[in-house]
């Protein structure tokens, strides 16, 4: 009985944001961002745009949260993916600091 409620006290905790009146910390932008910003470019250079895209953990949000369309947030995740190599950006699963 009590293993099966820590279970189950687990998942939430690992299913955070899209438990029902538990999103925490971000809105779902209504439009892509790049989209209805047409001077907006994707670089890797932009740390501080890339950050935005990118959890505490260091990964990359996906898009149900950043609400960017399919080939906008294939080029986010490329340069985010730049951004680390170049060690602008953190890697996913490293170690909080
Ligand atoms: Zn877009």
């Amino acid at each position: 009985m009590r293993d099966q409620q820590r279970d189950q006290q687990r998942d939430q905790q690992s299913r955070e944001e899209f438990q029902p009146g538990m999103r925490r910390f971000f809105t779902r932008p209504r439009e892509c961002a790049f989209c209805s910003d047409k001077s907006a470019k994707i670089e890797w250079k932009q740390v501080e745009v890339l950050r935005r895209y990118v959890s505490d953990e260091g990964k990359i949000r996906p898009r149900r949260q950043t609400g960017s369309c399919a080939k906008h947030q294939r080029e986010l995740a490329r340069a985010i993916k730049r951004a680390r190599h170049m060690a602008l950006l953190p890697f996913s699963g490293e170690v909080l600091r």
